[in-house]
């Protein structure tokens, strides 16, 4: 049997000729699809072979390479996607490939593949979750069992989702980095309390509260080894801050990050010129300026994903590179938001969807623009991964790294309480 693989330009055209026959191209208003509408999609796109694409087969996947994604992702870009996946595909199952024992792999990464499970990331805490290694979330072990009890914040679409990759601290008296493991939790859970949270955008992001109140999971959801959990978790924010960036393993599995852009919604600077033609400003020097500036900012973040984007793929950039990426995502987004609000004056106001609604809505790209420099990781610790890991410079100052967390958990309580 011959093991050559496909052609990057053979898969090109395969998948374009399934795409123009099976996909739906996504309407203006570039809304997601409903959950069940989402499993379905990815159904499809399993069963037609373009799930996993550079997955290994014996999981699911397609056995082929990180260059046939990107050919996957510009053929399927502009149609809609069953976005729903970006994490489970992009962010989990790469995770759980690299740490979990063969049979769990055997099991989920085929069911996340093919649109059956969905997973979402506890990660964040009441606490904080930039000092992810400090999580409070407690693992107890039994004869063949964990039990988990704490609180996580900030998840993304928990409500949809099947399982949750859970980091919690499993060894009290080691130093905060080693005393930690990563979970398989399923979010069914009765003894799971999830509560929505209404962010700025008026609950568009679908941000969750999860109380674990004693949740029992079997011990083969342990991924990775007990206390190994930071090494896990390293592995899983590295290929978020990816697929948020553009790069990796769930590129086409929706639109973010597409010419490491952050979305469809940063294509060009039409959308600006139609609001300044239509408000009489368009010879106006500032706001020509204006436009100038997103024109420039937008050309320079798709020229340096350029080269990014290859480097990691043919591993000549090892590591950390996302962050570059991420970080001028988390800059751009924020910035093309202002400026888009300022051109676009009155009409930017937000109001409700709907049919006589202004279409382009700066005011809510506003409004969430936040996302992007603090999801994945905020843009002052994507500055300081990429000032020790990439530039090599000298690490932040860290006392607490060799101290028991146990100890700085007493010492904290101290200083709370006044003793
Ligand atoms: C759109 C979105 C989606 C998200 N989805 C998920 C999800 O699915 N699952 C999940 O677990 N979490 C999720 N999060 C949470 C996200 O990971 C955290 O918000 C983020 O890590 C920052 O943590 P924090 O909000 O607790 O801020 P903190 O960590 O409290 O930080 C507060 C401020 O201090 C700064 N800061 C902190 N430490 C340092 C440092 N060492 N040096 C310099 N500055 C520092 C930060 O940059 C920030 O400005 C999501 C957040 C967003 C916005």
């Amino acid at each position: 049997m011959s093991t050559e693989l496909e052609s990057v330009e053979e898969f090109r055209r395969r998948a374009r000729r399934w795409i123009e026959t099976n996909m739906a191209r996504k309407g203006p208003e570039k809304l997601s699809l409903k959950p069940s509408e989402a499993r379905a999609l990815q159904a499809e796109i399993f069963d037609a072979g373009f799930a996993g694409i550079a997955m290994p087969i014996k999981y699911g996947g397609q056995g082929l390479t990180l260059q046939h994604q990107e050919a996957w992702a510009e053929e399927v870009s502009g149609h809609q996607l069953p976005d729903l996946f970006v994490v489970t595909v992009a962010m989990v199952a790469v995770t759980v490939l690299e740490h979990a024992t063969e049979p769990f792999k055997e099991e989920h990464l085929p069911r996340m593949l093919r649109g059956e499970e969905i997973w979402v990331q506890l990660m964040s805490e009441p606490s904080g979750g930039s000092d992810m290694a400090a999580v409070m979330t407690k693992a107890t072990r039994g004869d063949e069992n964990w039990c988990i009890t704490g609180e996580k914040v900030w998840t993304t679409r928990a409500d949809e989702a099947d399982y949750g990759l859970c980091l919690a601290r499993t060894n009290w008296d080691a130093p905060k980095h080693r005393g930690l493991s990563m979970f398989a939790v399923p979010l069914s859970d009765p003894r799971i309390t999830m509560r929505p949270i209404l962010g700025s955008d008026g609950g568009a992001t679908h941000f969750f509260q999860e109380f674990l109140d004693g949740v029992v999971v079997p011990a083969a959801n342990l991924i990775g080894g007990e206390n190994d959990g930071w090494r896990v978790a390293h592995t899983q924010l590295l290929h978020q801050r990816n697929a948020i960036s553009g790069v990796g393993y769930g590129l086409g599995v929706g639109d973010a990050g597409s010419e490491g852009r952050g979305g469809s919604s940063h294509h060009g600077v039409s959308d600006l010129i139609a609001h300044a033609e239509r408000n009489g400003t368009i010879d106006d020097p500032t706001i020509r300026a204006l436009i100038a500036e997103a024109y420039i900012h937008d050309a320079v973040q798709v020229q340096v994903s350029r080269r990014v984007t290859p480097g990691i793929r043919k591993r000549q950039l090892t590591g950390d590179w996302g962050s570059v990426l991420k970080l001028g995502l988390g800059e751009n987004t924020l910035r093309r938001a202002e400026i888009g609000l300022i051109i676009s004056g009155p009409d930017g106001i937000v109001w409700e969807m709907g049919p006589n609604a202004y279409p382009t809505h700066e005011g809510r790209a506003w409004l969430v623009a936040r996302n992007m420099s603090i999801g994945g990781g905020t843009n002052e610790i994507q500055r300081n991964t990429i000032s020790e890991r990439i530039l090599a410079m000298p690490p932040e100052p860290a006392v607490d790294r060799e101290v028991p967390f146990s100890q700085l958990i007493a010492t904290r309580n101290r200083k709370t309480d006044g003793t």
